[in-house]
């Protein structure tokens, strides 16, 4: 038999894998919009976490749970219902990993208040990185830390969770939650007829005692094994929100039935499911018809995370694809010092950085909008328009990051793949770009004082950098046209990007400058690179994205 040839086993002009790395000292932009929003001394707290998320062992985690989709074993060998969701040990060991860095509670006290500045910023940190390794277990983490912001309204309720949520331990246990060491929260809001418009809810609640009877379906509710749900249900007044664990208090199963789960683009190591209600328990949260003002507290929360997320994959887009062109030679020379390839990545750069600017900005706001009338008003006029602009361009992006690495982008071995399969949903769920859209117009006919109140501040941030009073000026016009709704895209995209523009100015005057002039000036081409940066500001980019 004839041996290969060593010249086959041997690899050469392959980059080494990107693992092992400080994620967060390799990210000055991340650095920086850390200590522009106030959590400068979150810097060692934060250089530990990206040394572990950036460890060989949390990537090979991040494969494994997503190559070992989650069953759905809906019955037992004797035919019993069991309604159990089987995951491989990766995926509880990143739902463990994430609870103890308090990813799923850390912006709460132990009584459910938020926890002040910079609690925001720290957390969002830390979820960003966490998203560049693997994003679909923070599915039931965002939603458990934000289901805190619903079960507010619920005051006894929430003092019963608060000591289980509070905790830093994951318990995977299919057990009742009360007795649990850690407990994950879900929602169910969408059915078979209407996602967006949850007003044509049919899941049905009626009274038994002091608590309800639900009966009806869901027909996307993710990660099913959370130990409880705040599920939407018409009840006598109108639709309203319910709290519905997956035992009764009396320790028998709760009659919550799963159909199957969703065959995903993405986000496999996350289960969603299809599933109906048989007259399950729940209890009330809030009042009786007031349901969507109590669940869109924690829709708001999650909103906030999408855009975390998008902008986390992105980032680890970029830091794979610069990495990749830093080892990989073309005809002789570095694919990184190919002037066409620098134009590439350094346009990539600057859109992360403006992201990243742009979502801890966001997340200051969240830290004081409970004392500070015009964060609060940044806070909730901003997350749809930040939603919608980091989630829409998060694919767009993947892609152009993968090219990057050539054909090894394209294959599932790599990270690229996945982080591009994963990238839509973020637009999808939680309100899909038009309703983010149509959510921004609401917000400012409702309030249009506070309209003004952020718009100025925008400007004023942004002041004297190029096009940005033109974009304030034409955002102002745009919402004001009575057919303001057909052009809504074009006028939120705007507010986004002059809000990057701003959050930007203060972490990095010169990189705001060029945001402006490729983004708000020049209109921004389809693809990236198609821009015409300065050589002294391509290399300052590519060193600070990736000091390596
Ligand atoms: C992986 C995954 C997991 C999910 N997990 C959950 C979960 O745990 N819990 C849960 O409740 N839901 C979940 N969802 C459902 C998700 O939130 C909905 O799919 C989403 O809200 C959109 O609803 P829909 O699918 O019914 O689409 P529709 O509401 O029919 O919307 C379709 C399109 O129309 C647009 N649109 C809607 N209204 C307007 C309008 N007035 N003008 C212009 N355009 C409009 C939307 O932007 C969207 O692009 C999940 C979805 C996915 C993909």
């Amino acid at each position: 038999m004839t041996q290969p040839s060593s010249a086959t086993r041997e690899v050469l002009n392959q980059s080494p894998p990107f693992v092992d790395v400080d994620l967060f000292a390799l990210d000055l932009p991340l650095a920086e919009a850390v200590a522009a929003n106030g959590a400068a001394a979150a810097r060692e707290e934060l250089a530990e976490f990206g040394r572990h998320w950036g460890s060989a062992s949390m990537a090979e985690r991040g494969r494994l749970a997503n190559e070992n989709t989650p069953k759905l074993r809906t019955f037992d060998s004797r035919g019993n219902r069991r309604d159990e969701v089987e995951f491989h040990p990766a995926y509880h060991e990143l739902m463990a990993r994430s609870a103890r860095a308090g990813l799923h509670n850390s912006t709460w006290t132990v009584d459910g208040h938020p926890a002040g500045a910079p609690a925001e910023v720290v957390r969002a940190a830390k979820f960003y990185m966490a998203a560049g390794v693997e994003t679909g277990h923070l599915c039931p983490i965002t939603m458990t830390r934000a289901s805190v912001a619903a079960l507010a309204v619920q005051p006894d309720l929430l003092a019963k969770a608060m000591p289980v949520i509070g905790t830093r331990a994951y318990d995977p246990a299919f057990a009742p939650w009360p007795a649990k060491r850690g407990m994950t929260l879900g929602m169910g809001m969408t059915e078979k007829q209407g996602g967006t418009d949850v007003r044509s809810n049919m899941t049905r609640a009626e009274r038994d005692g002091d608590a309800y009877r639900i009966t009806g379906h869901k027909w996307f509710m993710s990660a099913p094994m959370c130990d409880a749900f705040l599920v939407l249900a018409q009840a006598e007044q109108g639709l309203s929100c319910f709290f519905m664990p997956r035992f009764r208090p009396d320790g028998s199963v709760n009659a919550i039935e799963f159909q199957r789960l969703k065959d995903k683009l993405g986000n496999r190591s996350n289960a969603s499911s299809e599933v109906e209600f048989f007259g399950a328990y729940g209890v009330r949260v809030g009042e009786e018809g007031k349901g969507i003002r109590t669940i869109i507290q924690m829709v708001q929360l999650t909103r906030q995370d999408c855009a975390i997320a998008s902008v986390g994959l992105m980032r680890s887009g970029l830091a794979h694809a610069l990495y990749h062109a830093r080892h990989r030679s073309v005809f002789q020379r570095h694919l990184a010092d190919q002037p066409l390839m620098r134009s590439v990545l350094s346009d990539m750069a600057l859109h992360v950085e403006a992201s990243i600017a742009l979502v801890m900005r966001l997340c200051r706001a969240f830290d004081r909008a409970p004392a500070d009338p015009a964060e609060a008003a940044y806070m909730r006029m901003l997350t749809p328009a930040i939603k919608y602009w980091t989630c829409k361009s998060a694919p767009g992006f993947l892609y152009e990051a993968m090219e990057c690495l050539g054909g090894n982008g394209y294959v599932e071995e790599g990270i690229l793949a996945r982080h591009y399969r994963e990238s839509p949903v973020n637009a999808i769920w939680e309100g899909s770009g038009n309703v983010m859209c149509l959510d921004v117009l609401r917000a400012l006919s409702r309030e249009a004082e506070a309209a003004t109140a952020i718009l100025q501040p925008l400007a004023r941030g942004a002041a004297g950098l190029p096009g940005a009073a033109s974009a304030a000026a034409f955002i102002e016009k745009a919402f004001s046209r009575p057919d303001a709704e057909g052009a809504a895209r074009l006028a939120v995209e705007k507010l986004a990007l002059l809000a990057a523009v701003a959050a930007l100015n203060a972490v990095s005057p010169r990189h705001a400058e060029l945001f402006a002039i490729t983004r708000l000036v020049g209109n921004h081409g389809a693809m990236y690179g198609a821009v015409d940066l300065a050589h002294d500001d391509i290399g300052r980019l590519l060193d600070r994205a990736l000091p390596l």
